[in-house]
C-alpha cells in the first residue's frame, strides 16, 4: 500500500503556506490555486459560495460584513467578533473554511492521499490547540498531529543546513532561538537540538501581537496626520479605518525595503497622499518591539541561559522582515540572526518534515529518528479555597515549561466529614488570582464512599500528553477508588456540531451559505449588535459543561470540598521518576516528567459545581420572584384603585373616563 504523502501546513493568522515531502526526501512549498506561495488567510462568505485568499483579500472593502479575517487571533473564543450574515459564527469554523481551501490545492499537486501536521504557535494554550485540531476536522483533512511552530522552524533550519541527517537526525548540539513574530501571533521559543533529540527549553509569547498591530499603529498614524491638515477624523468611521488598516500594509512592507513610503487616502471628497519615513514608524512602534524584546530575555531567563549559551538566532514570520526586528535582536545579543531560512516557509517546510517523520514512525517502529520534547506553554492547575483565609486561589499543579509528556500528582484532603463529592476546576495560566486565568474546563467525582472522616486524603494527578492534551485522575487513599475524570470542557465542540460545521463550510452548488446558515439554526437573521453570549441559537450554546441530568447533584448543604498540601517551599522536594510513556497514535514517546508532590500546608478546598449551579438557579428564582411579586402588587393595587373609585362614584362610566 502506498504510503500517504507528508503534508505540513502553517495555518497563518494574515497567510497560510503548505509544504510536501518531495520524491526525494526534501520538503517542497505547494503552490496555491494561482500559483502563489501565500494564500491570505481571508474568508468572504458570498452568497453562494465561500472565497478564500486572494480573491476574498480583494473584495475585502467592498463587502466588510461578509468578511472573516485575523481568526486565528480569537480561536479559543466562542465567536468571531463580528457576525456574518447575521450569524455567529465560531473561529475554528472559519479557519476551517480556510484549510479547505489549502487541501483543495493540496490535492491538485499529490492528490487526495495525503496526511496532514498543522502547526500553532508554541504559546497556544490546550483550548487553542483543540479548536486548531477542529478547524482541521471541519475541513476533512487527516490530521497526523499539531506541531509548534517554533519546533517546525528549528527542523527546517536543520534540514536547510544539512543539520540533519536523512533520518532526521541532529549531528551536534546546538541551542536556537527562534523568534517568531508573525501577522498576528508572537512567540520565542528556546530549543535544543541534540542528536537523537529536540527538546524545547522555554517559551512564551502573545497571541495577540504581531503584524496586524504594526498595521493598525500606521493607520493610527496617517489617520492623525490627515486629520492635523484637513480637520477631517477618519479615525471614527470603522469601515475606512478598516480599509486604511489594509492599504498601509503594503506601505509598511515598502518601508522594510524604502526609507520612505506613501498612503494615499481619501474622504469626505479630501483626497491627499502622507508620507511616512522608516524612522518615524520605527518611533511610533517603539512600543510594540519592545514588548517583543521583553518576552525575549524573559524566555533566556525561564531556560535559565545567557546569549553566550545561544548557538543561532532564527527569525521566522512575515513581520521579520521589518529592519527594526533583527537591528533589536542584534543589539540585545550581540549575535547576527540567521537569515538562510526563508521566514515565510520555514514554519510549513518543518511541519512537512515532522509529518513524514512520523509517518515513517506508523509504518516502521524500528525507525526512532528522533524524539520531539516540547514544554508546557502554560500553568496548569486547579480553583482552591484557601482554608485560612477562605481566598479562591489558582493551585499550580505543571508549571510553564516542564516537559512533556508530564504528570503530575499532588495529595488533598476531604474539607468535611461525610463528604461525597468534589469539582475540580482545570485553570490554565500563572496567577494565582483564578479569574485572571482562563477555565479550560471542570469535572465533578461523585459518589465519594459515606462516612469518610474530615481530612481524608485524596490525591488529583494531571497527565498532560507531548500533544498538549490534559487528563485528570483523582483516587482516595487506601481505597480502590480511582477516578478517571471526563475533563468538560469549557468551548469544546461536539461532533455533530463539527458535522454540521462541515457541512456549511462546503456547500454544495446552488446552495445560499446565508440559507444553509439560517436553515442549521432554524431562525432568521439575528441583530449584528447582539453579543456573542447573548445569541441562544448557535450550537455552541448546548456544549457549555453543565452538571449532567443523569447524575442528580449532592444535596446542597453537604458542601463536596477538598483540601489541598499546598506546593510550598515548605513540601518535600518532588520525586522524578522516569517512566516510558506510550501513545497508541503516536508510537512510543519520549520519557514521561513524573512527580509526586507531598506537602501538608497551607490547605485549599475546592470551590464546588453544586454551589456554582445553586448560585445560578437562586439568582433564577429570586428574579422570578421579584417579577412576580411586581406583577400581582400592580394587580392589586388596580383593583383596589378601581374599588375604590367605584365606591365614590358609583355613577360614573370609569372606562370612558380613562379613555378620555
Ligand atoms: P506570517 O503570519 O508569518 O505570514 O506573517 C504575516 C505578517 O508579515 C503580515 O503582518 C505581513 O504584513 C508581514 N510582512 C510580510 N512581509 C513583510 C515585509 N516585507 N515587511 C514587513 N512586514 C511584512
Amino acid at each position: 500500500m502506498a504510503t500517504p504523502v507528508a503534508i505540513g501546513i502553517d495555518l497563518g493568522t494574515t497567510y497560510s503556506i503548505t509544504a510536501r515531502m518531495d520524491e526525494q526526501g526534501r520538503s517542497a512549498i505547494v503552490r496555491n490555486l494561482h500559483g502563489d506561495l501565500l494564500t491570505p488567510s481571508v474568508v468572504f462568505f458570498d452568497d453562494d459560495e465561500i472565497v478564500v485568499g486572494k480573491a476574498a483579500k480583494k473584495v475585502a472593502h467592498v463587502h466588510p460584513d461578509r468578511i472573516a479575517e485575523c481568526a486565528k487571533r480569537e480561536i479559543g473564543n466562542r465567536y468571531y467578533s463580528r457576525p456574518i450574515h447575521g450569524q455567529q459564527i465560531p473561529p475554528e469554523a472559519i479557519l476551517g473554511s480556510i484549510l479547505s481551501r489549502l487541501k483543495e490545492d493540496i490535492q491538485d499537486v499529490v492528490g487526495s492521499d495525503f496526511k496532514a501536521v498543522v502547526t500553532v504557535p508554541a504559546y497556544f494554550d490546550e483550548p487553542r490547540r483543540k479548536a486548531t485540531a477542529d478547524a482541521a476536522q471541519i475541513a476533512g483533512i487527516d490530521l497526523i498531529d499539531i506541531v509548534n511552530e517554533p519546533t517546525a522552524a528549528a527542523l527546517a533550519f536543520g534540514e536547510q543546513l544539512g543539520y540533519l541527517t536523512a533520518g532526521g537526525e541532529a549531528r551536534e548540539t546546538i541551542r536556537v532561538l527562534v523568534y517568531d513574530l508573525g501577522g498576528g501571533t508572537f512567540d520565542v521559543t528556546v530549543i535544543e537540538l541534540s542528536p537523537g533529540n529536540i527538546q524545547t527549553l522555554a517559551t512564551d509569547g502573545d497571541v495577540q501581537l504581531g503584524g496586524r498591530d504594526w498595521d493598525l499603529l500606521l493607520a493610527k498614524h496617517v489617520a492623525e496626520q490627515f486629520h492635523s491638515r484637513h480637520r477631517i477624523d477618519v479615525a471614527s468611521d470603522a469601515a475606512v479605518m478598516d480599509n486604511l488598516v489594509r492599504a498601509v500594509e503594503e506601505s509598511k512592507h515598502t518601508l522594510s525595503l524604502r526609507d520612505h513610503a506613501t498612503v494615499r487616502l481619501e474622504h469626505q471628497g479630501v483626497a491627499d497622499e502622507i508620507k511616512i519615513g522608516r524612522s518615524e514608524f520605527e518611533k511610533i512602534s517603539q512600543g510594540l518591539l519592545e514588548r517583543t524584546a521583553f518576552t525575549t530575555r524573559q524566555v533566556l531567563t525561564a531556560a535559565g541561559l545567557t546569549w553566550q549559551d545561544i548557538s543561532r538566532i532564527l527569525l521566522v514570520g512575515g513581520s521579520t522582515r521589518m529592519p527594526m526586528v533583527p537591528a533589536m535582536i542584534e543589539q540585545l545579543s550581540h549575535i547576527s540572526p540567521d537569515r538562510s531560512i526563508n521566514p515565510d516557509e520555514a514554519v510549513a517546510r518543518g511541519a512537512a518534515l515532522f509529518a513524514s517523520y512520523q509517518l515513517k514512525k506508523r509504518t516502521d517502529q524500528s525507525a526512532t529518528p528522533f524524539q520531539v520534547t516540547d514544554v508546557s506553554a502554560h500553568s496548569l492547575g486547579i480553583q482552591g479555597i484557601q482554608q485560612d483565609t477562605l481566598r479562591r486561589e489558582n493551585v499550580i499543579i505543571i508549571p510553564r515549561n516542564t516537559p512533556l509528556p508530564a504528570q503530575v500528582t499532588r495529595p488533598f484532603v476531604t474539607q468535611t466529614a461525610n463528604q461525597n463529592s468534589v469539582v475540580v476546576l482545570v485553570l490554565e495560566g500563572e496567577s494565582s488570582e483564578p479569574g485572571l486565568c482562563s477555565q479550560i474546563g471542570h469535572s465533578v467525582l461523585r459518589h465519594l464512599p459515606a462516612n469518610l472522616p474530615q481530612g481524608y486524603p485524596v490525591s488529583i494527578t494531571f497527565s498532560y500528553g507531548s500533544n498538549a492534551r490534559l487528563s485528570v485522575e483523582a483516587a482516595l487513599a487506601n481505597m480502590d477508588h480511582r477516578v478517571t475524570i471526563e475533563l468538560q470542557r469549557e468551548r469544546d465542540m461536539s461532533s455533530e456540531e463539527l458535522g454540521l460545521w462541515r457541512q456549511i463550510m462546503d456547500p454544495k452548488d446552488g446552495t445560499l451559505v446565508a440559507d444553509l446558515l439560517h436553515e442549521a439554526f432554524g431562525v432568521g437573521t439575528q441583530n449584528a449588535s447582539t453579543p456573542a453570549q447573548e445569541q441562544p441559537t448557535s450550537p455552541r450554546d448546548s456544549t457549555i459543561a453543565e452538571q449532567p441530568e443523569t447524575e442528580p447533584a449532592s444535596p446542597i448543604g453537604n458542601t463536596s470540598r477538598l483540601s489541598h498540601g499546598s506546593p510550598s517551599s515548605e513540601t518535600s522536594a518532588p520525586e522524578n521518576i522516569s517512566t516510558p510513556y506510550t501513545d497508541a497514535a503516536m508510537g512510543t514517546l519520549p520519557t514521561m516528567h513524573t512527580e509526586q508532590m507531598a506537602g501538608t500546608s497551607p490547605t485549599f478546598s475546592f470551590d464546588t459545581a453544586i454551589d456554582h449551579k445553586d448560585r445560578r438557579r437562586q439568582a433564577i428564582i429570586r428574579r422570578t420572584i421579584f417579577i412576580f411579586g411586581h406583577v400581582i402588587s400592580s394587580a392589586i393595587g388596580l383593583a383596589v384603585g378601581y374599588y375604590i373609585l367605584c365606591r365614590l362614584r358609583p355613577d360614573a362610566d370609569f372606562l370612558h373616563l380613562f379613555s378620555q
